[in-house]
Formats: C-alpha cells, sequence, structure tokens
C-alpha cells in the first residue's frame, strides 16, 4: 500500500531490530541533582544544568517576576514587538562575560546555529568542522550550501591541510567546533586553532554549549589559557549551565548587526518567553558572584575519574564507551535499578560501535553518592563490558 502509517511503522521495526529506538521517559526534576521516574527518585547524572540553577529560589524569583509583569510569551519575533527590555540587559550582560562588542539572543541554540552560520556562508565559500561536531553545528553549515570538510577529531595537523589545499579556491573560510565536545566531554585547542584560522585568513566560531558557566571562570573555553581565544564567533546556549532556555551569539558589532537583520530563525521565530530571559539574567548573576560555584562540576566530575582511574576529567562531561546499544543500554537500566539515572547515547548521536554511559557532573552532587556511582561502574559496568 505504501501508505503513511505503513512507512513509519516499517522505519520504526527497523530501529527497534537495532537497538536504536528512542523513547520518551516521564521524568520531573527536583532541586539539586535528583529526578523522579516511574515513582522513584534517582540521582540524576545526566542533566546539564551543571549548577543546578533551574531550580535556585533567585532564579525562580526572577523568573516569576518577569511572568507575572510580562506573561507567559512574547507574543512575535523579537523584529515586531517581541522584543522585551530585558533581551538587551541579557544580551549586554553576555557581551560583557565573553569580552565581545555585542551578543545577540536566539530561541536556542540549535536555532542559533541554523541561522548563524547561512547567514555568513554561501556557495562559493568554505567551512572546516570537526567530525565531532554538535549536530546542529553540521545542520547549519549544510544548510548553508558552503563546500564543507571535517577534519578529523581535535587534530590541528589534518586541519591545516585541509586550509592549504582548500582555502585557496574559496571566498570566505569558517572554522567551526564544539569548545567542549558534547558526548566526549574533551575541549578543542581552541587557542591554536585561532591561530591557524588567523594565519589562513578563516573565521572561527565555537560553540561553547558546555563551556560557559563551569569554565574559565564562567566565561567559557575561550578563556582557558592566560591570553583569550581569538575567537570572533562566540556561540553557546542559555540551556545548559544557565538554567534558562535560549541560545547566544556572542561577535563584533557589524556581525551582530547583520545577524539581527539577516538571520531567518530570529527573524521568523517568537522570541523567547520573558521568563526565561529574565532567569538567565540572574543565574549570570550568580555565576560572576560566584566563580568557585562555577568549578564545582569539573570538580565533581574529577573526583569520579580519579575514582576509576580514567583519564582526569576536563569538563562536566565523562564518557564511558562501552560499543554496541546493547551493552550501554544493560548498563544504564542496571544503574536506574540501583538509583542512578545515566542514559545510554547511542548512534547517530554518536558514532556507530562507540554506544556510552555519559556521565554529567553538577555542582550540588553530593559526594557519596559520587564515590557509590563509582563502586557499581567499577564493580558491575566495566567488568561486564571486558568479559564481552
Ligand atoms: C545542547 C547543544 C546545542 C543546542 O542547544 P539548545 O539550546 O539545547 O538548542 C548546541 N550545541 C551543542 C554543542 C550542544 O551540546
Amino acid at each position: 500500500m505504501g501508505s503513511l502509517d505503513d512507512m513509519a511503522r516499517a522505519k520504526l521495526a527497523d530501529l527497534e531490530s537495532r537497538r536504536l529506538r528512542r523513547r520518551f521517559v516521564e521524568t520531573d526534576r527536583r532541586a539539586g541533582a535528583y529526578v523522579e521516574r516511574g515513582g522513584r527518585t534517582l540521582v540524576s547524572f545526566c542533566c546539564n544544568d551543571y549548577l543546578n540553577l533551574g531550580h535556585d529560589p533567585r532564579v525562580i524569583k526572577a523568573a516569576q517576576q518577569a511572568l507575572e509583569v510580562a506573561g507567559a510569551g512574547s507574543g512575535a519575533s523579537r523584529l515586531v514587538t517581541g522584543n522585551h527590555s530585558l533581551f538587551r540587559e541579557l544580551e549586554g550582560r553576555l557581551a560583557r562575560l565573553k569580552q565581545a562588542d555585542d551578543c545577540v539572543v536566539f530561541g536556542s541554540g540549535y536555532l542559533a546555529n541554523l541561522g548563524i552560520i547561512p547567514t555568513l556562508m554561501q556557495a562559493g565559500d568554505l567551512i572546516l568542522a570537526d567530525e565531532l561536531s554538535h549536530a546542529c553545528l553540521l545542520a547549519g553549515t549544510h544548510l548553508s550550501g558552503a563546500k564543507t570538510f571535517r577534519f578529523r577529531h581535535n587534530d590541528l595537523d589534518h586541519l591545516k591541510t585541509l586550509l592549504e589545499e582548500h582555502r585557496g579556491q574559496a571566498r570566505h573560510c569558517l572554522i567551526v567546533t564544539d569548545g567542549v565536545f558534547s558526548m566526549d566531554g574533551d575541549l578543542a585547542p581552541v587557542n591554536e586553532m585561532a591561530e591557524l584560522a588567523k594565519a589562513h585568513d578563516a573565521w572561527f566560531m565555537t560553540d561553547d554549549a558546555h563551556g560557559i558557566g563551569v569554565l574559565g571562570e564562567g566565561r567559557g573555553s575561550s578563556f582557558l589559557q592566560s591570553e583569550k581565544a581569538a575567537v570572533s564567533l562566540q556561540m553557546g546556549t542559555l540551556s545548559k549551565a544557565i538554567g534558562s532556555y535560549g541560545g547566544y551569539l556572542c561577535a563584533s558589532q557589524p556581525v551582530i548587526d547583520l545577524i539581527r537583520t539577516r538571520a531567518r530563525t530570529l527573524i521568523y521565530s517568537t522570541g523567547l518567553p520573558p521568563a526565561s530571559v529574565a532567569a538567565s539574567i540572574a543565574a549570570l548573576d550568580i555565576i560572576e558572584a560566584e566563580p568557585d560555584y562555577a568549578k564545582r562540576p569539573v570538580e565533581k566530575a574529577r573526583r569520579f575519574t580519579r575514582a576509576l582511574n580514567l583519564a582526569e576529567a576536563q569538563s562536566p562531561i565523562v564518557p564511558l564507551v562501552l560499543g554496541e546499544p546493547e551493552v550501554a543500554l544493560k548498563a544504564s537500566t542496571f544503574l536506574e535499578e540501583q538509583g542512578f539515572l545515566v542514559t545510554a547515547i547511542r548512534p547517530p548521536t554518536v558514532p556507530e560501535g562507540t554506544a556510552r554511559l555519559r556521565f554529567t557532573f553538577t555542582a550540588q552532587h553530593k559526594d557519596a553518592d559520587i564515590d557509590r556511582l563509582a563502586d557499581l561502574v567499577r564493580s558491575h559496568v566495566l567488568t561486564r563490558a571486558a568479559a564481552e
């Protein structure tokens, strides 16, 4: 028959047979690092709310106040009537934090990348992207129509070779990478990449979704060395350590002015709810006032990697690659039975054969919980993975 439903059922059956079907599981987050699922309270080691600011009373109060005065939604695109005055405050705060001229806030990080890249790059241009870049960086790249090559993960030599081979034929060239890799937790060599970009007349963009709030005193991965990395396009999200929702780009004045007037995901999409914007501002207040608090997620992650003799964590994200989806799913189910929520990450989010547990650490995780989790991983997950 070839009906729509038959097509959907056939695709689902195929995914099911390869253990790649995904389902929503109702999960209610609570203050701290706790969640409720299926009537049980679990300690979550898979939220990106690294500073637990989503439940911070100061953040909630700021959101409530904005909600009561400005309402639940923003009513229109920011270029029509959706540009509540809180947006200007948030953009000014982010620009200051990132030491950029200006900033523009989008509806989400995904929307930001889909808007920024095609505004800057077109056919005739060249984009070089780390092969493990987040799906939305690659989607923005694809949408732009620019010729694109992926360089091997964090491989400066490969990037240099591609620049030498292809830069000459292109009008403009953009290098893009995650600052902190979302599924691996390692860091891009941003200072070195910025130098390569400069030497080859290329522009440089980092997606710092997992860096803002937790690295470089909360400023992100451009600020890890004594000298700020020359990243002309600093993109990120407000949905992780900032605890709220939205995406941003910090850059020079002309670039931000161009994005404001041309990025389609900004122009043709409704502005964020004012309460989300207010929550982000309150979260930035806390991060700027308490730089030691911003260090805690990485410290907690290091407690875990030390306990298991893994490579020292560079960010709040610690992967444990297990191989086949089935193995990762079993390990996740086992940990959930023990009271820990650690979602299995499977292809296509990660490359084939690298299904994994992805642990994320937050400021308010209790050391005793981290130690118990490490014990369980050592005694049950690692030994079983080795036996299979
Ligand atoms: C989560 C994530 C995004 C998307 O941000 P949202 O605000 O959740 O849409 C973009 N890039 C990276 C690297 C991410 O991890």
